[in-house]
């Protein structure tokens, strides 16, 4: 249910409501605009009438929210989410590019592309430390001490960085060496591992699950705006479809969806979707174009080497040509992308 009250509702008459409200058992989420206050009430509100609410003067209309989402949902929180990583903003007018090889491998390897995708604009950097694969004979990623290496590239640097979370236990580890948890496509359901994100202060990047819909996906958004952490930025990476030709197809239709039911920021990562490099490119103008708010891309500085994902990893040079590209297009749609 939501509350909107009118212009000119006094604070005291605001607070009325919300202890009215709270000593009813339900949990209030409040959002505060330039004039208007808005209530998100939260709980079974099923028995409650809304139209009994009317008797205060001091409300403007009441209406039901049909969607199972409620925090995440747009209609609680009008203007769009702007998350700040270390002074880098997630969700305002300027689409940022967050880039780095699939895995940490080595120092050298993180030393060696850092300043060049940092060159070419981005400006977060991503790695993953403990990697998701298919086999249990696949490259597993460096763990601790790979999350240990990008923690302190990031640093010297001066890139914030993210990283793939998988099990609970290694929290601690993420909240000293990341700036922003990811949440993996394989983990977006993961409900224990959602709740435990959902009580830290450190934005997460959740990517959609390979087979989710969009209401699934902004539910798992719920369960970590539930534990209290409202730092979510929407990562779509594809879906499975019948196609072949591409490792996911690109859901491009989300990022205008997601825009329209959520307040939350949405990046696309074209390498998982497309699983080749050669594709890249396009799949990252379709997004900006479309309105996603940033972009995360594999750069690796020698993909024939790399120990994962080599196929759908750029070269520096064509990730600067991307970059160039891409804010062109951002450009035409009245955003910057620098
Ligand atoms: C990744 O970003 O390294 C990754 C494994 O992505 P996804 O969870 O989208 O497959
Ligand atoms: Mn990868």
């Amino acid at each position: 249910m939501i509350i909107k009250f009118k212009e000119k509702a006094k604070p005291e008459e605001i607070a009325l409501l919300r202890d009215v409200l709270q000593n009813q058992g339900f949990s209030i989420h409040e959002s505060t605009g330039t004039l208007i206050t808005l209530f998100g009430v939260i709980g079974d509100t099923s028995k409650f009438d809304p139209n009994s609410l009317y008797v205060y003067d001091f409300i403007e209309t009441v209406l039901r929210v049909q969607e199972p989402y409620k925090q995440v949902n747009r209609k609680f929180h009008p203007e769009d989410t702007i998350i700040n990583v270390k002074g880098v903003q997630i969700g305002g007018k300027n689409v940022v590019a967050l880039a780095g090889p699939c895995a940490v491998e080595s120092l050298e390897q993180m030393q060696s592309i850092a300043p060049l995708v940092k060159a070419a604009g981005a400006k977060i950097l991503r790695a993953g430390a403990y990697k998701p694969r298919t086999s249990p004979y696949s490259f597993q990623g460096l763990g601790e001490k790979g999350l240990k290496i990008l923690g302190q590239i990031g640093r010297e640097y001066s890139l914030p960085v993210v990283s793939e979370l998988m099990s609970i236990e290694d929290i601690p580890l993420f909240i000293e060496n990341v700036d922003i948890i990811q949440i993996g496509a394989r983990n977006m359901q993961n409900f224990s591992l959602l709740k435990e994100v959902g009580k830290l202060d450190k934005p997460v990047l959740l990517k959609r699950g390979m087979a989710n819909t969009i209401e699934e996906w902004l539910m798992s958004a719920e369960y970590i705006f539930a534990g209290g952490n409202d730092k979510v930025i929407l990562c779509d990476r594809g879906i499975r479809t019948f196609e072949t030709s591409t490792r996911n197809t690109l859901d491009i239709s989300s990022i205008p969806v997601l825009k329209k039911l959520s307040h939350l920021p949405v990046i696309v990562d074209p390498s998982h979707a497309a699983g080749r490099w050669e594709f890249i490119e396009s799949m990252s103008r379709a997004a900006v174009a479309a309105g996603a708010d940033g972009l995360i891309i594999e750069v690796h500085p020698d993909p024939e080497k790399a120990l994962s994902d080599g196929q759908q990893s750029l070269k520096p040079e064509r990730f600067s040509t991307l970059m160039q590209s891409c804010r062109l297009v951002a450009g035409a749609i009245g955003r910057t992308m620098e």
